[in-house]
């Protein structure tokens, strides 16, 4: 650490002194997510280079300041109050790119050349209208998710069609410390909507397994899966897609589907303030325009109660939430 950093704050400009980064304080996250509802980072900071994102997350290591990454806010709350300490935006050209002409730079069998190394700020919707631009396979299960790369990743999206895991074979971090690592997807034990993601590791590209395939082909299974997703999800609505992951059954390892234990229970249209469970898909939980981030958290609390008392499963948060203090996953203090 340098003396001059020893005691930063987030607003502290000598935290960002001297990066390439574009840095605006106070700047209103919440509106941007797809709630389009809740507060403002203290600071946000748009980094220009690998490098500079890994300067500061060293000086945020260094000095204790929180450091947080936003992706494209699909499956993000941020209640009113804001959240504390640095967010970083991948959306600068370093981070969005998509090398579909190349082959993986340390290739380890005779396929690589069906790897392409994409930012983690890339546009997941561009890339699956991209890949089957291209003819390249692998993405199709992703159609209709709203993500950046990074954020699949990190919540290993996906669904009925398969997630983002079963075509990624690394990725490259920025770790706490600051330092650029390679981790390969083994590593990571991905499971459904779980990424062991280490802490502090920030996903600055993907290196995912797209092989050649047939243009028609690509574009009917994407068609396919888009439209699956239009008729059984609001996809209009100010939502983060499902609130609550599918709970699993522990003597069975069967998974339960949330949203028919919240249908189940009578819930779907109860309202907290301008929050409302979805009346297509009981797990979306929605929000009205100029709506309130902190009635959405509200309503998700009354939702695992009332499900908890109706059928006994207890529904853990998929959507994460941002504030200046934790919020546990289930409202134990009602319990
Ligand atoms: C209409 C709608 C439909 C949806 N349907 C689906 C679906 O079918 N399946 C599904 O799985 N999800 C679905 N979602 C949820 C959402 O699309 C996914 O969770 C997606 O992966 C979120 O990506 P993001 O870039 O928006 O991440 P954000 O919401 O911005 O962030 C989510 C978390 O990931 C972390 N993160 C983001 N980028 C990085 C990075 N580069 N490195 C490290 N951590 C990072 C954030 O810090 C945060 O903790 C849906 C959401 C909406 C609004």
């Amino acid at each position: 650490m340098t003396p001059a950093t020893a005691n930063a704050t987030a607003s502290d400009p000598i935290l960002w002194s001297g990066i390439d980064a574009d840095v605006r304080t106070n700047a209103p996250i919440g509106e941007s997510t797809w709630f389009a509802a809740g507060g403002c980072a203290d600071v946000l900071a748009i980094p220009q280079s690998i490098d500079a994102l890994g300067e500061l997350a060293r000086r945020c290591a260094d000095t204790g300041v929180p450091l947080r990454v936003l992706g494209q806010g699909a499956n993000l709350l941020v209640l009113e109050e804001g959240v504390d300490g640095v967010v970083v935006d991948l959306s600068a050209p370093a981070f969005t790119t998509a090398a579909w002409d190349s082959t993986d730079a340390t290739p380890r069998d005779d396929r690589s050349d069906t790897i392409v190394r994409i930012g983690a700020g890339a546009d997941l919707f561009r890339l699956v209208q991209d890949s089957k631009r291209l003819g390249r396979s692998g993405l199709a299960q992703m159609a209709g998710i709203p993500a950046t790369l990074g954020g699949a990743v990190r919540m290993n999206a996906g669904g009925a069609f398969g997630d983002i895991a079963q075509s990624l074979e690394r990725i490259e971090v920025v770790t706490h410390g600051g330092k650029l690592r390679s981790i390969e997807a083994a590593q990571l034990r991905l499971g459904y909507r779980h990424c062991e993601l280490p802490a502090g590791c920030i996903v600055v590209a993907a290196h995912l397994r797209l092989p050649h395939g047939d243009p028609q082909k690509i574009e009917a299974e994407v068609h396919e899966i888009f439209e699956y997703k239009k008729r059984t999800q609001p996809m209009g609505a100010k939502s983060a897609g499902c609130m609550f992951r599918n709970p699993t059954d522990s003597a069975t390892g069967r998974r339960e589907s949330a949203g028919k234990l919240i249908d189940h229970a009578g819930l779907k249209g109860l309202r907290v303030g301008s929050a409302f469970v979805s009346e297509c898909h009981g797990n979306f939980l929605a929000v009205d325009r100029g709506g309130r981030a902190r009635d959405v958290l509200e309503l998700s609390r009354h939702v695992q109660m009332r499900v908890l008392a109706h059928s006994g499963w207890r529904l853990e948060r998929e959507v994460v939430v941002w504030s200046r203090q934790q919020v546990p996953s289930f409202p134990e203090e009602c319990g």
